[in-house]
C-alpha cells in the first residue's frame, strides 16, 4: 500500500472514532467514513483540514458538508432498511454522494451550478465507485424519470419542502431535507400513500437550496 492510501486509511479512520463518539451508530456508515479519502473531495490548500469534523469551502460560495452531518443523515435514511435507489440534491462536492455509493445500489445526483458538477464527476472517477449518476439541473424539480426512489436527501437548506420530490418518493419512502433560512431544522418525512408524515431531527445550518440552475 502506498504511503498516501495508509495516510488516508488512517486519518478516515480517526474521522469515523470521532464521530462514533459524536454518537453515529450505524457501522456500515463508519465503515463508508472510513474508506473514504475526504481530501479528494476538497482543494489542495485546505486538504490539511480535511479529515477535520467541520465543513470547508468547495468555491461558488459552496461548502462540503461537516462529516458529522453527512454521516447522520446517511444513518437516519439508512435506519428504514431496504433502500436501494437514493436521489440526491446538491451534489456539492460529490462526497456525500461517494458516502451513499458505499451503502445502496444506486445514487443519483443533482447539481445547479455546472462547473462544482463537472468537478465533483472528475473527483468522483478517482475512487472506484460506478454506481453513480450524476444531472446538472434544479435539485427543486428532482429527477422524474429515474424514480421513484427509496429515500431523497437534499444536502441545502429550503425555504419549503419541494412537493416534487414529495412525488419521487416509493410509498414509505423517505425525505430527509433543511427546512428554513436563518434558522433550518433538519426533517425526516416518510411517504404513507398520498399524506406525509414529518420529524423534527436537529437544528442545521446548511448553504440555501437556490431557484434554477447555473451553466
Ligand atoms: N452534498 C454536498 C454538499 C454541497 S453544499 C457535498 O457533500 O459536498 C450544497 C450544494 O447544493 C451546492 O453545491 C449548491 O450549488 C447545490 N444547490 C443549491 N441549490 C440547488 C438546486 N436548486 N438544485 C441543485 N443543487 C443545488
Amino acid at each position: 500500500m502506498s504511503n498516501l492510501l495508509t495516510n488516508v486509511t488512517f486519518h478516515g479512520q480517526r474521522l469515523a472514532q470521532s464521530l462514533k463518539q459524536e454518537g453515529i451508530i450505524n457501522e456500515d456508515v463508519l465503515a463508508a467514513i472510513s474508506a473514504t479519502p475526504r481530501q479528494i473531495f476538497i482543494d489542495e490548500a485546505l486538504e490539511y483540514k480535511a479529515y477535520e469534523n467541520t465543513a470547508l469551502p468547495i468555491g461558488h460560495g459552496q461548502t462540503i458538508s461537516q462529516p458529522y452531518i453527512v454521516a447522520r443523515m446517511t444513518q437516519l435514511l439508512l435506519a428504514k432498511g431496504n433502500i436501494n435507489n437514493v436521489l440526491e440534491i446538491g451534489t456539492g462536492s460529490g462526497y456525500q454522494c461517494a458516502i451513499l455509493a458505499q451503502l445502496v445500489d444506486k445514487v443519483f445526483t443533482v447539481e445547479r451550478i455546472k462547473a462544482l458538477q463537472r468537478q465533483a464527476k472528475r473527483r468522483l472517477r478517482l475512487i472506484d465507485l460506478h454506481n453513480i449518476a450524476m444531472k446538472h439541473g434544479d435539485g427543486w424539480q428532482g429527477w422524474a424519470s429515474k424514480g421513484p426512489f427509496d429515500a431523497i436527501m437534499v444536502t441545502a437548506a429550503a425555504s419549503e419542502v419541494p412537493i416534487d420530490l414529495l412525488q419521487q418518493l416509493v410509498d414509505g419512502g423517505q425525505l430527509i431535507i433543511p427546512i428554513g433560512e436563518h434558522t433550518q431544522t433538519l426533517m425526516l418525512i416518510t411517504r404513507e400513500g398520498e399524506r406525509f408524515s414529518q420529524q423534527k431531527i436537529e437544528t442545521v445550518k446548511f448553504v440555501p437550496l437556490l431557484a434554477g440552475d447555473v451553466s
